[in-house]
């Protein structure tokens, strides 16, 4: 019989190579295939060995250059082909594979053909973009819970949001892929009376050398974060723990542009 390769479905954290599991560092040397997405980083895909096949199937924010449906169909096939053992296929994303990333609709997709597969976690980028940025997600009298939240569902009317229960202000706010949004985000939080002076910061490039931060709070992000134009991938925090940023402040990369609002929020 045809022997079916596996597919392994690996987090690559958010950028910084360190951050990588060893299961997922493992993975990478024994793998046949990888099949790898925009965001994994630099630092991250030049531990595949050489001589490797390398697949880019690279989703920028807002458009998928390959559709998730022949990113399925590829896994498929890539398990299916012919040769003389088993094949191992590394899947690769960004940051964790089953936080906004898709790797469950993979996952179903391969049970439905009979294909195995592992997950292997990885570090989301709400946690380490967070701890690279000096913003603890909870903090003890601060912040006794966090919510994910992707950005996308503005742009989905139908979707009936609890915007009040996302303007807690005991709890940590984290968007993900909220760049283009985060106007309409804001100005519904405060809609829903969360405190316009309420910390917020934009982190583009976490935990990488071209980190950058921009700070503000409810009110004045949007504006701040335009004028530094900002590019994918950002993630969002609101809540008061980012104002300890001025204090757990402990990543620094030479390359790191720090602006006004940074440095007053850092200094507060
Ligand atoms: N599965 C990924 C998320 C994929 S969605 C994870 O667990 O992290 C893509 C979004 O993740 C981006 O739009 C951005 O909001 C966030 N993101 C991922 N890596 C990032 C990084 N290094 N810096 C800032 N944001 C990042």
């Amino acid at each position: 019989m045809q022997p079916t390769g596996k597919v392994y479905l690996v987090g690559a954290g958010p950028g910084d190579p360190g951050l990588l599991t060893m299961r997922a560092h493992e993975l990478l040397q024994q793998a046949d295939v990888v099949v790898y997405d925009r965001l994994v980083s630099s630092g991250v895909l030049e531990l595949i060995p050489e001589g490797v096949m390398k697949t880019c199937v690279g989703k920028a924010s807002g458009r998928h250059s390959v559709p998730q449906e022949q990113i399925n169909q590829l896994l498929v096939d890539l398990a299916m082909a012919e040769g003389e053992r088993a094949r191992k296929i590394v899947r690769l994303k960004g940051g964790d594979p089953f936080i906004f990333g898709r790797g469950s609709e993979e996952a179903m997709f391969l049970r439905a053909y009979g294909i195995a597969f592992e997950v292997v976690p990885g570090v989301t980028a709400a946690a380490a973009c967070s701890a690279y940025a000096g913003v603890p997600l909870t903090h003890r009298g601060m912040s006794r819970g966090v919510r994910l939240v992707t950005g996308h569902f503005l742009e989905n009317k139908r979707l009936k949001l609890d915007w009040r229960a996302l303007a807690d202000p005991d709890s940590t706010l984290v968007i993900y892929m909220g760049l283009s949004s985060l106007g309409r985000l804001c100005d519904e939080l405060t809609k829903q009376g969360m405190d316009p002076a309420m910390p917020a910061v934009a982190i583009q490039d976490g935990t990488t050398d071209r980190q950058r931060r921009v700070f503000g709070d409810l009110n004045t992000l949007p504006a701040r974060v335009k004028n530094s134009r900002l590019t994918s991938p950002v993630l969002v925090v609101i809540g008061k723990t980012v104002a300890l940023a001025g204090q757990l402040d402990w990543f620094v990369t030479n390359k790191e542009y720090i602006d006004d609002a940074m440095a007053g929020a850092c200094n507060s």
